[in-house]
């Protein structure tokens, strides 16, 4: 993830901004603010204003003149993490790098288990789900796996995060210690081929493992070949309307991929205003949910209200945790990951979230989360 130093990010805005105001008219939290991009600057934001960024980069993606918004709230969460101006610790229950975090103990009290898809084994290729489908989507996981190893025999599964949750709260060089365990393990256990569902975790790995001679690819790559993938749907016909992974923006790898196998399993696709290159956050970005949830939930509806108007039967998106947020609108059309049609593999993620967030309700609920909170912490 691109790390400039605050400082350096604050400076290069007040010298270059020319107050066209085209980040601020696509941002509701820079709207929340109030003030020209050069103030902002000057001032240096507050740690309250960095944790209201989702991160997204539509800043980036419209300002004429190249500069970016985005990199002075990231910039401003990692020197609040530094200087500990901000309480991160607090927060603990999201780090991948614990043993003991929502996702894993949520894996745990459901039974969710891949000790079937051959799990961290020396083989050339793996499957590299990312933590959210891993939790949240456990069916879907392992029907992509037997999909998956229809084309590679030799398939094992790595069931560890990308890291990328600890350089959006601003722990950078926790991060980069995660990143180095990562690439260590993956090299020891000789893997050739990665393929990766989630938008975040591929380009995420890619810096990680740009040194390597690892092959990166996309789940959709990678399952072209595949017979289900290929075949017309049952539902074909349908309008679909692709939401488009922030991370994604620049490259444009999966948004390209997806639309393909979508028009080749028969929908047809109908387009939101702002799309691919400025596709929109779905409100989950840069963990905005877990600082400003207000701020979160009206970003996820006025994404779903661009859905809508398109007038399309299905919203899909290829991210989970996109998905999982769109579906949390309760007037929203049908929400499915982008895998769930072209696998005919139709799932509800309307109470989803709701199950996650209940397994802290009550006296159960509240052993749960000392059990998370109190743990001693790895560096
Ligand atoms: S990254 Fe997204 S949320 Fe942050 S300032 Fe830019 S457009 Fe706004
Ligand atoms: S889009 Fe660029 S030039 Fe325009 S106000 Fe934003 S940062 Fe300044």
């Amino acid at each position: 993830m691109n790390s400039v130093s605050l400082k350096e990010a604050c400076e290069n805005l007040q010298q270059n901004c020319i107050d066209c105001g085209a980040c601020i008219q696509e941002c509701l939290m820079l709207q929340g603010i109030g003030e020209d991009i050069a103030t902002i600057a000057t001032r240096q934001p507050t740690v309250d204003e960095a944790y209201s960024c989702s991160l997204c980069g539509l800043c980036e993606s419209v300002c004429p003149v190249n500069l970016s918004p985005k990199d002075m709230f990231a910039a401003r969460r990692a020197a609040a993490v530094e200087q500990k101006e901000i309480a991160i610790e607090d927060y603990r229950y999201m780090f991948p790098d614990r043993p003991n975090n929502t996702m894993s103990v949520y894996r745990e009290l459901n039974n969710i288990s891949y000790a079937d898809c051959h799990p961290n084994e020396k083989l050339p290729v793996a499957f590299f789900p990312g933590c959210t489908m891993l939790t949240y989507a456990p069916d879907l996981t392992r029907e992509l796996y037997k999909q998956l190893k229809g084309e590679y025999e030799q398939l094992t599964l790595l069931p560890d995060c990308c890291g990328l949750p600890l350089c959006q709260l601003g722990m950078h060089s926790r991060e980069a210690g995660f990143s180095v365990n990562l690439k260590a393990k993956i090299q020891d256990l000789e893997i050739r081929k990665l393929i990766l569902t989630c938008p975040n975790c591929y380009y995420q790995l890619r810096e990680t493992l740009a040194d390597t001679a690892i092959e990166l690819r996309t789940v959709y790559e990678a399952l072209a070949p595949n017979e289900v993938v290929g075949r017309r749907a049952p539902d074909a016909g349908l309008k679909i309307t692709v939401h488009d992974s922030c991370p994604d923006r620049k490259d444009r790898i999966f948004a390209e991929q997806v639309r393909k196998a979508l028009v080749q399993k028969g929908y047809s696709l109908v387009e939101m205003a702002n799309n691919e290159e400025y596709t929109s956050c779905c409100g989950s970005g840069g963990h905005v949910s877990h600082f400003q949830p207000d701020l979160a939930k009206e970003v996820t509806r006025t994404r779903v209200a661009q859905a809508q108007k398109t007038g399309a039967d299905i919203l899909a998106a290829y991210c989970l945790a996109c998905v999982l947020n769109f579906a949390t609108v309760p007037e929203n059309l049908k929400t499915q990951h982008v895998l769930n049609l072209l696998l005919e593999f139709p799932q509800n993620y309307e109470n989803v979230k709701l199950k996650a967030k209940t397994m802290f309700e009550g006296s159960d609920g509240q052993k749960i989360w000392e059990r998370i909170m109190a743990e001693e912490t790895q560096k």
